[in-house]
C-alpha cells in the first residue's frame, strides 16, 4: 500500500507522520525529540497498539532521520515492507519569501529559496532545510515536496501586505508581510467549508488558530486576504511568550533608556513577554493561567483579558477587511480545548451577529463542530487543527498531478 511520510524537522525534534496515501488515514507517527541534548528520545505509535519509547543518542537531525526507516520497515514494529511503499515525502518548511505560492518539489531552486529565508526564520528554515537534505540521503528515489507556512498567505494583496515604510525597504530587503501558520489555516479553512456544506469559494472565513503562537486569518473564497502575523511571527496578537504587535517607538525608548541592543530585544520580545510576560507566574499555558486566575491570581486574569481583547480587535479588523463573516473557525491548543478564551473572545459581539452558546462552547469543546447560539448570524466553528494531514494533502496532490 503506497503511503505519503511527512516530515517537520525543528530545532530541537524530528517529527514524523506516514499516511496512507488511498485515504489519508495515519499508520504510524513519532518524534525524536531533545536532539542534541540530555535525554534525547524516541517516540513512535501506531494506532491501536503499544507506543514505543526509548532513549536514544542522537547528535543532530541527519541522525534522527536515520532512525525513521528502519523503524518503519521494522519486521515487528514497522508498518510498510520497504522505502519503495512511501510514494513522497512532504517536508514543512517554515518561509518561502515572496515567491513561494504552491508546495513544490524539491530541487536546487528550492534548497536555494529556502537557503535564502535563513535570515528571516533563523530558528526553522534551517533545521527545515537539514531534514530535506537529510531524506534526499537516505531516500534518493522518493520525491521530495516542500509544503511552506508561508505559501497560503501569498494571496494577501499589497495593501495588506506592504507596511508605509519606504518602498525600497520592501523592494530591496523583502520587508513586507508574509504570515505563518499557513497549513493550519489552509486545513480549517477546508474543514469548515465542509462541515458548513458550501464551497469554499462561497465563505468567507476568521481563522484563529491560537496555540503556542497564535495567528488570525482572513479568508475570502478559499484565500487569505490578510493575516496577523507579519515579516516574521512576532506581528499580531499576543502569544505564549511573544508580545504580538507593539508600539515600534517602544523600541528606541529601551535602548535609549535601558541601553538594550538588538539580542536583548529579541529576547524580551520573543522569549518573555506574551502572557508568561504579563501574568508574571512563571507559566505561559493558559490552563496554568486559568488555575492561577481561579485561586485569585490577578494578573493572571488581566494577561488572558489582554489576549482574548486583541484576538476581539483583530476579528473586528478582519469583518471589516472581508465585509462580514460567514464563520469563525477555533482552532490549535488554546482554540480547540479552552471554553473560557472562546467565550471572552466572543463576549459583546451580539451586535455583529456574534453570539456563543456557553453549554454547546463546553460540550463541544476539543471536538468539530458549532458552538454558536441559535440568534448568531455567524457560525462559530471548533475546528482540530492537523498540519501534517494538510502537508500530506498538498504533496499527494502534488505528486499525483
Ligand atoms: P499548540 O501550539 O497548538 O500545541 O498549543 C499549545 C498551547 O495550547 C499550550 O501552551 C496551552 O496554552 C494550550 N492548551 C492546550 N490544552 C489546553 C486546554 N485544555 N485548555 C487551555 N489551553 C490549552
Amino acid at each position: 500500500m503506497k503511503t505519503i511520510l511527512v516530515v517537520n524537522a525543528g530545532s530541537s525534534s524530528v517529527k514524523f507522520t506516514l499516511f496512507f496515501a488511498a485515504d489519508l488515514h495515519v499508520a504510524a507517527s513519532g518524534l525524536v525529540e531533545r536532539i542534541g541534548l540530555e535525554g534525547t528520545r524516541l517516540v513512535y505509535r501506531r494506532p491501536g497498539q503499544e507506543t514505543i519509547q526509548r532513549l536514544v543518542s542522537i547528535p543532530d537531525i541527519g541522525n534522527a532521520v536515520e532512525l525513521i526507516l528502519p523503524l518503519l520497515t521494522d519486521s515487528q514494529a514497522g508498518v510498510i515492507g520497504s522505502k519503495e511503499d512511501i510514494r513522497a515525502i512532504g517536508h514543512r518548511v517554515v518561509h518561502g519569501g515572496e515567491y513561494i505560492s504552491q508546495p513544490a518539489m524539491i530541487d536546487d531552486r528550492i534548497k536555494q529559496i529556502i537557503r535564502d529565508c535563513f535570515d528571516m526564520a533563523p530558528l526553522h528554515n534551517p533545521q527545515n532545510l537539514e531534514g530535506i537534505l537529510a531524506c534526499e540521503t537516505g531516500f534518493p528515489d522518493i520525491p521530495q515536496v516542500a509544503v511552506f507556512d508561508t505559501a497560503f498567505h501569498a494571496t494577501i494583496p499589497s495593501k495588506a501586505y506592504l507596511y508605509a515604510l519606504p518602498l525600497r525597504f520592501c523592494e530591496e530587503m523583502k520587508i513586507r508581510k508574509y504570515g505563518f501558520h499557513g497549513a493550519s489555516h489552509r486545513y480549517v479553512s477546508r474543514k469548515a467549508a465542509e462541515w458548513i456544506g458550501k464551497p469554499e469559494t462561497d465563505l468567507r472565513l476568521i481563522t484563529c488558530h491560537l496555540g503556542n503562537g497564535c495567528s488570525i486569518t482572513a479568508v475570502s473564497r478559499g484565500q487569505s486576504v490578510d493575516t496577523s502575523m507579519g515579516f516574521t511571527p512576532l506581528e499580531g496578537v499576543p502569544m505564549g511568550t511573544r508580545c504580538g504587535d507593539i508600539d515600534p517607538a517602544i523600541l528606541f525608548y529601551l535602548m535609549r533608556q535601558r541601553g538594550m541592543n538588538a539580542e536583548q530585544l529579541d529576547i524580551l520580545l520573543n522569549r518573555e513577554s506574551g502572557l508568561l510576560g504579563l501574568a508574571g507566574t512563571g507559566s505561559s499555558d493558559v490552563r496554568d493561567l486559568v488555575q492561577s486566575m481561579l485561586t485569585g491570581h490577578h494578573q493572571a486574569e488581566t494577561a488572558l483579558r489582554v489576549f482574548t481583547y486583541r484576538i476581539k480587535k483583530y476579528i473586528g479588523a478582519y469583518l471589516a477587511t472581508l465585509g462580514g463573516a460567514d464563520a469563525i473557525v477555533f482552532t490549535a491548543g488554546i482554540g480547540e480545548n479552552s471554553p473560557l478564551i472562546r467565550e471572552w473572545i466572543c463576549e459583546g459581539l451580539t451586535e455583529l451577529g456574534i453570539s456563543i452558546d456557553p453549554q454547546l462552547n463546553q460540550s463541544v469543546n476539543g471536538n468539530l463542530g458549532e458552538i454558536q447560539s441559535a440568534e448568531s448570524r455567524v457560525l462559530l466553528l471548533i475546528v482540530p487543527t492537523n498540519e501534517e494531514a494538510e502537508i500530506a494533502i498538498q504533496t499527494r496532490e502534488l505528486v499525483t498531478n
